[in-house]
């Protein structure tokens, strides 16, 4: 998305906790503990994909994406399907976007993102050159 900012990536503390479930340090019970309203937020607002379940292997993974922020009101902490998310960046300034993937079987879930979005953002992107980011020399 073209005003995405500020990402920070889960990606090894979703690892740490896989690794801590295949060792038996940490129950699978544990880590599949999605709420039922998050199962509920993966059901109708969540964006499918094409990678398994980790723990169970039985179902694929769903994305889950929350907004945070003054702007947003009531509607804050919400779940919010992932082409919804444009149009929300276009209308306000900033906001929060948290992904968390969900498996609907076996209910393991965990934060994989979060990053900025809204109209903040279009200064700096629209002097840059799309797609020119590649590696991190000297940008934010
Ligand atoms: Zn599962």
């Amino acid at each position: 998305m073209r005003t995405q900012r500020q990402v920070i990536d889960y990606s090894l503390q979703r690892r740490a906790v896989l690794r801590d479930v295949r060792n038996g340090q940490v129950g699978a019970l544990e880590v599949c503990d999605a709420s039922p309203y998050l199962r509920n937020a993966a059901t109708y607002h969540g964006e499918p994909t094409d990678e398994r379940c980790p723990i169970c292997r039985r179902d694929n993974l769903t994305l889950v994406h929350y907004v945070y922020g003054e702007e947003l009101k009531n509607s804050a902490g919400q779940a919010r399907k992932l082409a919804e998310l444009p149009v929300l960046a276009m209308t306000l300034r900033e906001f929060q976007v948290f992904v968390v993937e969900v498996c609907r079987s076996c209910a393991w879930n965990h934060l994989i993102e979060r990053y900025v979005l809204g109209r903040d953002g279009l200064v700096e992107s629209d002097t840059d050159t799309p797609l020119a980011s590649h590696g991190g020399e000297g940008r934010r």
